[in-house]
């Protein structure tokens, strides 16, 4: 059996256009410790001084773990329109 981390290596994520989460910065904006920037593992959140929050939604690996991180609910997921590949050997 192969090892995680080689399996994990051959995911291939296509980005697609448009972004598959979308965040409501009138809260972000008021949001102080901005757990979802250290939940997760991508760097797909980034704080912004304007907006609050800005979303890298290129990085994002489908793991939730903002989801559950946001104690607002300023968040919403869809599944991005390419979704990621997982091509076993
Ligand atoms: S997405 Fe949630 S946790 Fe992240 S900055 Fe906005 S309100 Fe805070």
């Amino acid at each position: 059996m192969m090892e995680l981390i080689k399996r994990l290596g051959l995911n291939k994520n296509e980005v697609g256009n448009t972004s598959h989460i979308s965040v409501n910065t009138d809260i972000c904006k008021t949001c102080v410790d901005k757990p979802c920037i250290n939940v997760c593992p991508a760097g797909t959140y980034e704080e912004d001084k304007e907006n609050g929050i800005t979303v890298h939604y290129e990085r994002c690996l489908e793991c939730g773990a903002a989801l559950f991180a946001c104690p607002f609910g300023a968040l919403e997921f869809k599944y991005p329109e390419k979704g990621v590949s997982y091509i076993y050997g």
